[in-house]
This record gives structure tokens, C-alpha cells and sequence, in this order.
């Protein structure tokens, strides 16, 4: 067996990738997550209107990036990019570097993560505990700054990463297509009629929304942004002023709407307190905007994402509020 590019206990040498990934109950874990009805939540009731959030939350790394990292992680151990020696290298704003680091430590491989200084502490510490080693960037950079990191430092050594670089590996999407949205498929029973949810890397709006056109080319498919560049939407991006995914594709959007992240947290509170449901800020934004969405209804299912768990964002200020 190659050395490690980290160092490891001398009794827990990394493991073989291949079985591992068939033995690792964390990874069997990922996906088939339930459908909760937020419908409650609309300002004003009607009978034909339902708002569903596929709850990414109960995800075993606790967020919707658990498939990505998976899927990613799977076709890199396929094509041979990821084996023993090489440790997996990403920019993250934080879900995809969790997922990415539980799965290092199931399946044995290291992991290094470059993400802004000024993401969570609850996230840093998460990652840390993982075993990840974390590269902090520039926040006023976001993970724009982060990715320029990691592409030096892999260009410095290209033989010592495998990169699966989220923002332009397809492995991403299709990981949506092929889960994600033949869930929804299936547990509306092809009754969804409007897909709403926020852009990061763009994997889960891309994915979900192909795979959702191709079943019914009438289903609406909302992508969601925040409303400026300096916002507190953990995960979403901006994209008039960020670095544009290569995995992105704009065609796919029949609508476009802006959150602020006032409205955002607003909606996360009222998720915890009047539903039980606890999602981070994302989440609260999808749910704001799916619920616009509902108002302009009189029949529909519309399905969003509650991306990650609340238990991410303990610290912060914003669940003190008091509406
Ligand atoms: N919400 C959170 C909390 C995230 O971590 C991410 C991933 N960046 C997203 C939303 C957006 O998902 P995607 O990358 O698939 O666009």
C-alpha cells in the first residue's frame, strides 16, 4: 500500500476504498428522505395548494450535499482519481466539506477543506472533528476566494489531490437527478407542479429541475437568490456577482425570486416555533420563496428543499427575535 500524504495511527491504516464503500453504513444512509407539509404556514389557506419540503436535514451528514459528496466520491474511487495516497481536496462553504469528511473518515481516505473564516463555528468544529484539515480563506472573498485556493494548491500538486471541484463536476447534479428528483417523483406521485429552491454550487436546482421537466415539461421549476451580494445566506450565492458554476444552466429556470436574509431568518424561526421543523437558513429562505410561489396559486404542489439542520446554526443571533 502507497504511504499516506497524512499522517494516521499506526492501527488504523487507510482501509481499501472499494468494499469499504458497500460496507459503510453511513453511506447506505443517504437519501429516501421524507416529504413534511408546510402548508400550515400560508398566509392564506386554499384547498388545492399544498407546499411540501423534501427534509434534507435527516441526511446522516445532516444536509441535501450528503448525495453530491456521495456521488462524487463514488465516480472518483470508480476512475481511479481518488486511491490510497491521494487526499480529497474541495472549496466548501461548509455541507459539501461535512459530507466529504464523513465520508473520509467511513470509507478512510483524508480530506482537506478550504472554506471562508467567517463560516460557522459550529461547522468548523464539525468538520475538525471529522478529521478534516481546514484551509480558512478570506470571507469577503466567499467560497470564490476558497476555490482559487484550492486550484493553487492543486495545480502545485496535482498528484497529491483528487479535486472533485463541486462547482463543475456533473457527478453533482446528477446526483439530484437520479435522487433527489425521482423522489419527488415519486412520493408526490407525480403530482408536483412547481420546484422551488436556492442556488449554490447549482447542483440541486440543475438536477432536480432536468429530471423533474423531463417527467412533466409543465412542472415550473424557481431558483432562488439572495437580493445582495453581502447577505447571511449560508450556502446560497449571489450570482450577478459570484464566479457563475460551470454546472449551471439558466435555461432551466422559469422564474427567478430574491430573499432577504431578514425574510429568511424570519421564516426559520417560524419553522422551529410553529412547525417543530429545525432547518438552517437556506431552508427558511426555500420556504419563503415556495410559499410566494403558493400565494399566486389556486391548485399546485409545490416542493422545496430544507437544506440542512438548524443544530448547524446554534450560535447565532437571529433565533432570538422575537417574530
Ligand atoms: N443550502 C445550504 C445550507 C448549502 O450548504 C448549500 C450548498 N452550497 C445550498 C443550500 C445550495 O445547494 P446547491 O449547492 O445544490 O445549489
Amino acid at each position: 500500500m502507497m504511504p499516506t500524504t497524512r499522517s494516521r495511527p499506526a492501527t488504523s491504516p487507510i482501509r481499501p476504498l472499494q468494499p469499504a464503500l458497500h460496507d459503510a453504513d453511513v453511506v447506505r444512509q443517504i437519501g429516501q428522505t421524507p416529504l413534511i407539509d408546510l402548508t400550515p404556514l400560508a398566509p392564506r389557506r386554499k384547498p388545492g395548494v399544498c407546499v411540501l419540503g423534501k427534509a434534507e436535514f435527516m441526511n446522516p451528514g445532516g444536509s441535501v450535499k450528503d448525495r453530491p459528496a456521495l456521488r462524487m466520491v463514488q465516480e472518483g474511487l470508480q476512475s481511479g482519481a481518488l486511491r490510497d495516497g491521494r487526499t480529497l481536496i474541495d472549496a466548501t462553504s461548509g455541507n459539501t466539506g461535512i459530507a466529504y469528511a464523513m465520508l473520509g473518515a467511513a470509507l478512510g481516505f483524508p480530506v482537506t477543506l478550504a472554506l471562508p473564516a467567517n463560516a460557522s463555528d459550529e461547522r468548523k468544529h464539525l468538520l475538525r472533528i471529522y478529521g478534516a484539515d481546514l484551509i480558512l480563506t478570506d470571507p469577503m472573498e466567499s467560497t470564490d476566494g476558497a476555490q482559487r485556493e484550492v486550484k493553487e494548491r492543486v495545480a502545485a500538486e496535482p498528484d497529491r489531490y483528487f479535486y472533485p471541484d463541486q462547482y463543475n463536476n456533473h457527478a453533482n447534479w446528477r446526483a439530484h437527478y437520479d435522487g433527489t428528483g425521482v423522489e419527488i417523483l415519486e412520493q408526490t406521485e407525480g403530482a408536483v407542479t412547481h420546484f422551488v429552491t436556492g442556488l449554490g454550487t447549482t447542483g440541486t436546482f440543475v438536477g432536480v429541475s432536468r429530471r423533474l421537466k423531463e417527467a412533466n415539461p409543465d412542472v415550473r421549476c424557481v431558483s432562488l437568490q439572495p437580493d445582495s451580494p453581502l447577505h447571511g445566506l449560508e450556502g446560497l450565492k449571489h450570482l450577478p456577482t459570484a464566479l457563475v458554476p460551470g454546472i449551471y444552466d439558466a435555461d432551466l429556470a422559469d422564474d427567478n425570486l430574491h430573499v432577504t436574509t431578514e425574510a429568511a431568518q424570519a421564516m426559520t424561526r417560524r419553522l422551529a416555533r410553529e412547525l417543530g421543523v429545525l432547518v438552517g437558513v437556506s431552508g427558511g429562505a426555500n420556504v419563503a420563496g415556495a410559499l410566494r410561489v403558493a400565494e399566486t396559486l389556486e391548485t399546485g404542489t409545490v416542493v422545496t428543499i430544507l437544506c440542512d439542520t438548524g443544530m448547524r446554526y446554534l450560535s447565532e443571533d437571529f433565533w432570538n427575535q422575537a417574530a
